[in-house]
This record gives structure tokens, sequence and C-alpha cells, in this order.
């Protein structure tokens, strides 16, 4: 099939598949899912299944919660032959652990599933999202190993491949690095493609005459 290979201005490179631009983070990131708001950081090839177990982590220790704390009311009224309420009277803070375990629960498990139907489908959530562009007959999924184990086992044991950031290294002109500093760097044939820095004919707007004057110490 055919695939449209971009290159990226601001990295200077050309753009292997699945890999997106992030403008926050400022570069490319490969395999790109999301840029996650909560965890500042995009969510891509290399820390994918990172991002899968803290959300899968965080939906099973509040299921673990809300058990545990409910265990604890059940078997005190059970010890103690009162009624349910009697026990939630005496153990409170186990029933606000349990409320608290159900509002915990609901966006990452929400989130897991989501991430658990999007693994079986091949797909990240980014072409998930861009796939409704199209009609359904124009949908394809390139990356689908066929079977549904297959592809979540594709994604979660896929070997992480180095960083391409090179943190130690000194700081070089357009460094990416930081994500700070554009390449200043005069770009040498532009082919009337880019727009150029085009030095002004006069000096430019330079304020009010009427201070202008001052400025150069005349009255
Ligand atoms: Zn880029
Ligand atoms: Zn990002």
């Amino acid at each position: 099939m055919e695939f449209p290979v971009k290159h990226c201005r601001t990295c200077n490179i050309w753009r292997p598949p699945r890999a997106h631009h992030c403008r926050l983070c400022d570069n490319c990131v490969e395999t790109h899912d999301h840029h996650c708001v909560w965890l500042n950081n995009c969510v891509g090839k290399r820390n994918y299944r990172y991002f899968f177990t803290f959300v899968s982590s965080a939906t099973f220790l509040s299921l673990y919660l809300i058990g545990a704390s409910l265990a604890q009311l059940i078997v005190y009224m059970n010890n103690e032959n009162i009624s349910f309420s009697k026990s939630i009277n005496h153990f409170r803070v186990s029933l606000a652990l349990i409320i608290l375990g159900v509002f915990a629960f609901l966006y990452p498990a929400a989130l897991m599933g989501y991430h658990i139907f999007l693994m079986a489908r091949g797909e990240t959530t980014r072409e998930f999202m861009n796939s409704h562009k199209f009609t359904k007959a124009e949908r394809y999924r390139p990356f689908d190993q066929v079977s549904f184990w297959k592809n979540i086992l594709a994604v979660l044991c896929r070997p992480r491949t180095p960083s391409y950031y090179q943190f130690k290294k000194a700081y070089g002109n357009g460094d990416q690095r930081l994500g700070l500093h554009r390449d200043q760097r005069p770009r040498l044939d532009s082919r009337g493609l880019e727009m150029d820095a085009v030095k002004p004919t006069s000096a430019g707007f330079q304020g009010p005459v009427a201070l202008r004057g001052e400025s150069q110490g005349e009255p």
C-alpha cells in the first residue's frame, strides 16, 4: 500500500512510519500514541508499555483498596454479629476509602480498557482517531498482526530501542534537546521554498521622531 513519508523541518529528519512531531515536546516521536498532559510527556515507542503498566496498576490498586476496605467492614460485622451500618459507624475511614477507591478506579479503568482495545487492533490512539476521517471501507491497519494476542504481544514485548537523545553531548547550534533553541544557521539553498530572513532596506521603525533626537543627546 502507498505510504506517505514526511519530512520534519523542525527536527530535520525524514519521519519513520508511525512517527509524528509533538509540538509540546518539540521533537518527533516514534510510534507516537499521544501526548499525555498528566505525565507531561509523550507516550510512544519506548514508553508505551510503562504507560500501560501505570494505568493498569492504578486500576488494580483502586480495586484492591475497595476490596480491602469492604472486607474490613464485612469481617468486623460478622465477628461482632452487628449490622453493616454499625460496622461502618465503627470503621468510618473504610467507607471513605471505598468512595475514594470508586473515584480512583473509573478513569484509569476506562483508559486501560481503551488501550487494551487499541493494542488488540494494532493501532495507536492517534491512528485510531485519524481513521475516523475515512469511510469504513478505506480504513486500513497496516501494523495489524491479524490475531488479538499477537497484536498485544507485539506492543508490550517489542524491543526497547535506544533513545536518539544524547543527554551528555556538548551543546551545538540547532540543538533540539531542550526544545528551546531553533536552528539559527542560515539555510544555504532554499530553492525558493523557505521564507528566508529578509534584510530590511531601511533602518525600520525606531519610535517617535521627537524621541529619536533625545536619545542621541540633542535638544
Ligand atoms: Zn519533528
Ligand atoms: Zn509530547
